[in-house]
């Protein structure tokens, strides 16, 4: 049967495995609720169109060609929002005359924020993605107001409380800082991600039952309504690969041969890098914690390597089946799979929710950005993961043990069922994430086109 389609909405991913796949999920979420989905992206990092049959997709030129951006930097960001600025004027002008559509909004990643100033030109409504935890965005928020009260700090502050805070210390602010204190120009960006223009709403992957109150807080701050409607990996009816990389599914062989509850999942993510120290010590820290794992080394993420060449001579042979590493794994498939017990993480929001969907307990090993506050959430306030203060491979060896054998690890698991089954009941009938959806789906149809 063919279902009537209401107006269509575009959506202006960036370009980095941990915004695009929340787009590309919100994308689904939107298109079962109705809606046409047209995502208009850069050309670095296209997504693979044959994984979204049912959206339309168009390439943006982002004149970052030739241009080695697997980290990217501020100023790549910045050349991103100038060079797509043209493209997508003349996509939306080539849409609105040309095919007659009925376009209710955009809804843009916060970080490409040259779309509001195209939509304002050409009076189209738009709503800011916020990929990220609200704990995340609070933290800025409230740092922007008196960043005196917090930089530069002294080394000897780094563990104390940081003001207004709770539970984040000064260590853990969300900023890269350099000698202690934050360089303008990054403050400038952040704040430039954390402005919403003339936006007419925000819609988050979160729910009100992990973050009702730092939610209610910035909505009081941004004047206009907040849709959190996550996770958006469970309300999104399609479970296509987002991945950029390609996945090696021989791991899920490899997970079925193991015990229930056995395995510790190790992953850092898309973006980060550790150096070679850190790789060493946290080979050494699995293989002394006698626990099977499966290790993500990804390409690029060991400075100095192309891959896992880094690793102790000798550990692969020595670990034999007990040890798992691949180069990039099918992680939600991983993380469901019962053979997992534990997830050592850098804590981005997406793993963190991946995780606690499937009730893995965590090993919080945060490096830059959101990932800090997270940590800090997750092992203070929520108490489901142990954070890694330490990288050390007696450190790490002792965490492992903990998570997988202790009673302590026990008590994680207990409280991350609990909350899986409470964000459960807000994704049903009557649930907030349920409630909201519609209401976003109400408020785009209202919206004047
Ligand atoms: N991911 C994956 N395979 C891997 C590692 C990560 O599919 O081997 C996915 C993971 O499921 C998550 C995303 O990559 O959806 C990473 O996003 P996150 O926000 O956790 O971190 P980021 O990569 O942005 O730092």
């Amino acid at each position: 049967m063919k279902v009537e389609r209401k107006q269509s909405v575009v959506l202006v991913p960036f370009p980095f495995q941990g915004h695009l796949t929340p787009m590309l999920q919100l994308g689904s979420i939107l298109h079962s609720q109705g809606f046409s989905v047209k995502v208009i992206h850069t050309e670095y990092n296209s997504p693979n169109y044959s994984n979204y049959p049912e959206f339309v997709f168009h390439s943006m030129y982002d004149g970052l060609q030739g241009i080695d951006i697997s980290f990217p930097s501020l100023d790549n960001i910045y050349v991103m929002n100038e060079n797509c600025k043209a493209p997508l004027r003349n996509y939306l002008v080539r849409m609105m005359e040309e095919e007659g559509d009925q376009l209710a909004c955009i809804v843009y990643d916060n970080v490409m924020f040259f779309v509001d100033d195209v939509a304002t030109q050409l009076r189209l409504p738009t709503i800011v993605l916020r990929p990220y935890s609200a704990a995340y965005l609070h933290s800025m928020i409230t740092i922007f107001q008196e960043p005196q009260k917090y930089f530069p700090f002294k080394d000897s502050q780094l563990l104390d409380p940081s003001p207004e805070l709770h539970p984040l210390r000064f260590k853990d602010l969300p900023f890269p800082a350099i000698n202690n204190t934050v360089p303008e120009p990054i403050l400038d960006f952040c704040r430039a991600i954390s402005d919403i223009g003339s936006s007419v709403a925000t819609i988050w992957n979160t729910m009100q039952h992990l973050e009702n109150s730092l939610l209610l807080r910035l909505q009081e701050h941004y004047k206009v309504p907040f849709f959190p409607i996550g996770p958006f990996h469970k309300m999104a009816p399609l479970v296509s690969s987002t991945s950029i990389l390609e996945e090696d599914s021989s791991c899920i062989e490899w997970l079925d041969r193991q015990a229930h509850n056995s395995v510790l999942y190790v992953s850092l993510g898309s973006l980060v890098r550790i150096d070679e120290k850190e790789l060493i010590e946290t080979a050494w820290g699995l293989a002394n914690s006698d626990q099977p794992f499966l290790w993500v080394i990804r390409p690029g993420s060991v400075s100095g390597f192309k891959c896992a060449e880094a690793l102790p001579d000798g550990f692969e042979e020595m670990i034999g089946d007990r040890g798992r590493i691949v180069k990039w794994a099918p992680q939600k498939q991983v993380l469901a799979h019962p053979a997992v017990a534990g997830f050592y993480t850098h804590c981005g929001w997406n793993s963190t929710l991946e995780s606690i969907m499937e009730e893995v307990p965590l090993i919080c090993r945060p490096l830059l950005a959101d990932q800090p506050v997270n940590a800090r959430y997750l092992s203070q306030i929520y108490k489901i993961g142990f954070e890694l203060d330490v990288i050390e491979r007696t450190v790490i060896e002792r965490a492992v043990r903990k998570l997988m054998l202790s009673e302590g690890g026990k008590d994680l698991k207990k409280r991350i069922i609990d909350m899986k089954q409470n964000i459960v009941a807000g994704m049903q009938i009557d649930g907030n994430s349920h409630k909201n959806l519609h209401d976003l789906v109400d408020f785009i149809s209202a919206l004047p086109s």
